[in-house]
């Protein structure tokens, strides 16, 4: 497909939903080579990069040089890459555990950095996927709330595997209302609310999304073989 149809999608989507606020675009180049994603940043209205893995993340990014764009952790991070997830990403969208949260605000604190982060909610309950269960997420959110290094911007969650589109925006709407919650609880603005794939991104910005993460309709089929 090529970019400006997403780019309708988006504007589609918006208009049915009666929004006229921004959506933000991260590409998810993940097994994308740098020479693909160097294509992705000349599209003006691409906002981030979006990766899944450090390692991977890390010779990218060295072998990318300057970007106009911020880089996103949107993987699971193992505690042991944290340091190197702190070194490489702009932003980590998949902090999901109290541990993982302490232990990323430490390593912010000796790099003398304030990291801003997401929480991953898992809302749909299926589990293979990665994200504190909604019943764990107030802890959460009081633990990385209360760290002086982490700067919270809001939540993040992937869409249930289903073709039942009243299930996705069930799970969707779910994080919105955690997100809505969450402001009330703690007075900050967290103006970011990370959901929708290539699959569902229209049913996510139906629901409130403000950052939309799409890797296979802008790049086409992933092929892992390609993944370095
Ligand atoms: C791979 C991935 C995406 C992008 O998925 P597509 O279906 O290729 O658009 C978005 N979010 C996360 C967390 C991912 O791992």
């Amino acid at each position: 497909m090529d970019a400006e149809k997403i780019l309708e999608r988006i504007e589609n989507a918006k208009l049915k939903a009666g929004r006229n606020d921004k959506v933000f675009f991260a590409a998810v180049s993940k097994t994308r080579t740098v020479e693909e994603m160097k294509e992705a940043e000349k599209i003006s209205w691409v906002d981030f990069f979006g990766e899944n893995r450090v390692q991977e993340a890390e010779s990218k990014r060295k072998a990318y040089g300057q970007s106009r764009l911020m880089w996103r952790l949107i993987g699971h991070l193992q505690a042991n890459k944290a340091r190197k997830a702190i070194e490489i990403f702009d932003t980590i969208d998949s902090v999901d555990s109290v541990e993982l949260a302490v232990r990323l605000n430490r390593i912010a604190g000796e790099m003398n950095k304030s990291v801003p982060v997401l929480i991953e909610v898992n809302t749909s309950g299926e589990a293979s996927k990665s994200g504190v269960d909604p019943e764990k997420f107030g802890e959460l959110l009081d633990t990385v709330t209360g760290l002086e290094n982490l700067r919270l911007d809001g939540l993040m969650t992937v869409g249930p595997i289903t073709d039942s589109e009243r299930e996705i925006r069930s799970a969707f709407a779910a994080l919105r209302t955690l997100n809505d919650d969450a402001r009330v609880r703690t007075g900050l603005p967290l103006p970011v609310l990370s959901m929708g794939m290539s699959g569902d991104f229209d049913l996510a910005i139906l629901e409130g999304s403000t950052l939309v993460r799409i890797g296979t309709l802008l790049f086409g089929e992933r092929d892992y073989r390609n993944e370095p």
